[in-house]
C-alpha cells in the first residue's frame, strides 16, 4: 500500500492560520504587535528570496516588520552596531540575520551579537544550551527542525516511546531535532540515534526506526530497503539535480530531491514527505510562531 504523503504546505498553512489568529488576539486585547527585523547583506538571489518570502509572511500574519538591506561591503563593525540598535529597539521581537554572510564578516560574532531573547532562528549559544536544558528553558526552537516536530505530530505519528533515527549531525537540523525528540516533554520522549559518515552500519539503524529523519544533502541516500514498514519517513534533504522548464511560468527552474528514494519509499512508509512540499514549507512558519512567542514573552509571557 502506497504511504500517505505529508503535505507540509497544508500543515504550514493550518499553522499560520492559528498564528494569525494569536497575532490578532495579542493586539487587541494587550496592543502587542510582533516586530520582527530581517537584515540582508548584498544581493546573493537566494538569499534576497527567503527574505522576501519572510517578509511576506510576516505582513500576511499582521506583524510590524522591517526589511533592513545592507550593502555587501558593509563592515562587521557597522553591523554589529546595527543588531544592537535593534537589541534595543522595543517595537522588534525577533532579528534574524540572512545566512551566509560575505566572508569579510565573521558570521558567529554576528551571531551571537543578538539578544538571545530576540534570536529566533535559535543559533545563539545561549539558545542552543537551552534546548538541551528543555522544559521552560527551551524558549525558541530552531525552525527546520521544530516544523519536523509539528509535521511529525500534526500527521498523527506518536513520537512517545518511538526509535527515531536520525539521518545527520548538523548543528542546524541533525542535532537539533535529536535533542528536540529526545526530551521528556509532549511530542517527544522518543529514543533516538543519530547516524552520521563515521556510522558502521547505517542501514541496520535505519531499519529499527519507527520514524527516520534524514538530512544528509545526499540523493537517494536512504534505500527503500533501510525502511520498516509502516516507518513515518521525513526527508529534509534538497538537493538540486537537474533543471526543467517550469509548465507555470516557461522559465527554467531547479529539478529537487531528498535524501529518500521518494517513488520507492512510498511503497514501504506509512507517511513519508515529499520534496519539495515537505519539511520546507514549515522553516518560515515556525520562524513566525517563533517571533510571536518572543512578542509574548517581552509582554510578561
Ligand atoms: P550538513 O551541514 O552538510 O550536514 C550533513 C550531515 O549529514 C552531516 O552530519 C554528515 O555527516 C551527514 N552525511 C552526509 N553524507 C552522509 C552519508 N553518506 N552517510 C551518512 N551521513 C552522511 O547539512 P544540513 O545543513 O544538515 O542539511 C542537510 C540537508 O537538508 C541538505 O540537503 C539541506 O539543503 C537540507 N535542508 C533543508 C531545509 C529545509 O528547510 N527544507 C533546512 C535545512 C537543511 P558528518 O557529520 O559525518 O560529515
Amino acid at each position: 500500500m502506497s504511504a500517505k504523503i505529508i503535505n507540509g504546505t497544508e500543515i504550514a498553512a493550518q499553522i499560520r492560520d492559528e498564528l494569525r489568529r494569536e497575532v490578532a488576539e495579542l493586539k487587541h486585547q494587550r496592543g502587542v504587535v510582533p516586530g520582527l527585523v530581517t537584515i540582508l547583506v548584498g544581493e546573493n538571489p537566494a538569499s534576497v528570496s527567503y527574505v522576501t518570502a519572510k517578509q511576506k509572511t510576516s505582513h500576511e500574519l499582521g506583524f510590524y516588520s522591517i526589511q533592513d538591506n545592507q550593502p555587501p561591503d558593509v563592515s562587521e563593525e557597522q553591523l554589529l552596531k546595527l543588531i544592537q540598535g535593534y537589541n534595543h529597539d522595543p517595537k522588534i521581537h525577533g532579528i534574524l540575520v540572512q545566512l551566509p554572510l560575505p566572508k569579510h564578516i565573521d558570521e558567529k560574532k554576528v551571531i551571537n551579537a543578538i539578544d538571545p531573547d530576540k534570536d529566533v532562528d535559535a543559533f545563539h549559544p545561549v539558545n542552543v544550551g537551552r534546548l538541551m536544558i528543555g522544559g521552560d528553558e527551551a524558549k525558541f526552537l530552531p525552525c527546520t527542525p521544530a516544523g519536523i516536530q509539528e509535521l511529525i505530530a500534526r500527521s498523527g505519528y506518536k513520537t512517545d516511546g518511538a526509535e527515531v533515527v536520525v539521518v545527520g549531525r548538523s548543528n542546524i537540523v541533525g542535532k537539533p531535532i535529536a535533542n528536540i525528540l529526545l526530551q521528556k516533554a509532549p511530542k517527544a520522549n522518543a529514543t533516538v540515534t543519530i547516524v552520521h559518515t563515521g556510522t558502521k552500519d547505517m542501514a541496520s539503524h535505519c531499519k529499527r526506526a519507527d520514524i527516520l529523519i534524514v538530512a544528509a544533502g545526499v540523493p537517494n541516500l536512504v534505500k527503500p530497503e533501510w525502511i520498516k514498514p509502516g516507518a513515518c519517513v521525513i526527508d529534509v534533504g534538497v538537493n538540486r539535480v537537474g533543471e526543467k522548464i517550469s509548465e507555470k511560468t516557461g522559465k527554467k527552474i531547479a529539478i529537487l530531491k531528498g535524501d529518500v528514494d521518494f517513488d520507492a519509499a512510498k511503497e514501504i512508509a506509512g507517511a513519508i514527505t515529499p520534496v519539495p512540499g515537505g519539511v520546507g514549507p514549515m522553516t518560515i512558519t515556525m520562524l513566525m510562531a517563533n517571533t510571536v512567542k518572543a512578542a509574548k514573552l517581552a509582554a510578561g509571557g
